[in-house]
């Protein structure tokens, strides 16, 4: 029996791949490419290049590799984006997985996991936010997978469909062994902005508002890494294979740092003293965000093991400075085939 992971071949779902295939597991990807990269998947992992709402495409996908469960990461991530373009996130992110759901149905997969996000609680009441708080999402992205989960718990009771949704935190940090990490380009998320200054990719990190009611008045964030995240999701599938009940799930270390903190983090496993800069607020923001972890903690049978920024920030300079000699090996490659 197979695992179907959509999006695996982007940043989370290539690490969850290659966690599925260390650990033996029979895997099979349909990922359109729009962020992802052929490459990161493990040798002997097919690949289908096509749209998770290809109703058409999954289905054959299912019937072909006798797929047993579903861990669903493709659509689009980035908050500011969702601002400017809201349709394109409820395209992406809400009517794709409501044909996934579609096309699961009529295949009787019972066993779906989620990837949704901590944006689906705004600015918590209360901190850490437990899954049970109000959902109250400030951008069209967390708005469109709100939404999402709404679809999912309504068409898991209605067909006999077990679900886990995970709502991820900031996932940060890339493969310890190298292999798999960041490489969306002109990507917005604070630590591969602020490793890209440290190899002096880019000139500056902007710290987007000073002025919250923080202790140091820039925003609060809990960082995952991205290793810890897929093995939630290996324990996940475990949980629902044992006969596991529906929930939904918090994924954080439960513990908050501020971007200026952060930023500190990278400039001191780099050593580089790389210039910041004090700017605006950016729209659909969170003031603080962190995990309430008691309930992951207990369902699931996970021991994080990177629950550490420095290892975080190690781990993602490491794949940025890898990443950066590959890239600069394409450009010689190119340059004496011309
Ligand atoms: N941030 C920042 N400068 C940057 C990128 C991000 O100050 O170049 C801040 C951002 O405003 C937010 C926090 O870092 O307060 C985390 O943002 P990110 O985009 O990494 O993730 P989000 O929490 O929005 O999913």
């Amino acid at each position: 029996m197979t695992v179907l992971v959509t999006g695996g071949a982007g940043y989370i779902g290539s690490h969850m791949v290659h966690a599925l295939a260390d650990a033996g597991e029979s895997v099979v990807v349909v990922d359109n490419l729009s962020t992802g990269f052929s490459a990161f998947l493990p040798e002997g992992v097919p690949l289908f290049i096509g749209d998770a709402g290809d109703e058409n495409l999954v289905e054959s996908v299912i019937a072909r590799h006798r797929v047993e469960a579903i861990i669903h990461f493709a659509g689009s991530v980035v908050v500011p984006d969702s601002m400017r373009n809201p349709l394109g996130y409820y395209r992406n992110n809400t009517m794709t997985t409501r044909s996934l759901l579609n096309t699961a149905v009529k295949c009787g997969i019972n066993r779906f996991i989620f990837s949704s996000t901590a944006a689906v609680y705004g600015n918590p009441d209360q901190v850490p936010v437990p899954e049970h708080a109000p959902t109250r999402p400030l951008s069209p992205y967390g708005m469109s997978k709100l939404m999402t989960e709404i679809m999912l718990h309504d068409v898991a009771s209605a067909h006999g469909m077990s679900y886990l949704v995970l709502r991820y935190f900031n996932v940060a940090g890339a493969d310890p062994l190298g292999r798999v990490g960041l490489a969306t380009v002109g990507a917005t998320h604070l630590i591969k902005i602020a490793v890209e200054a440290a190899i002096g990719q880019r000139a500056k990190v902007d710290v987007f508002g000073t002025d919250y009611p923080t202790p140091d008045g820039s925003c609060i964030r809990d960082f995952i890494h991205v290793s810890d995240l897929a093995q939630a999701h290996r324990a996940a599938l475990s949980y629902l294979r044992n006969g596991g009940a529906s929930m939904t799930l918090n994924c954080g270390y439960g513990r908050g740092y501020s971007v200026l903190e952060t930023i500190e983090a990278v400039r001191r496993v780099s050593m580089r003293n790389f210039a910041v800069q004090y700017a605006p607020r950016r729209p659909g923001d969170i003031v603080t965000m962190v995990a309430d972890t008691s309930r992951i903690r207990s369902t699931l049978d996970w021991t994080p093991q990177y629950d550490d920024l420095d290892t975080i920030a190690a781990h993602a300079l490491n794949w940025e400075q890898k990443l950066s000699r590959e890239r600069g090996d394409l450009v010689q490659h190119a340059a004496a085939s011309a």
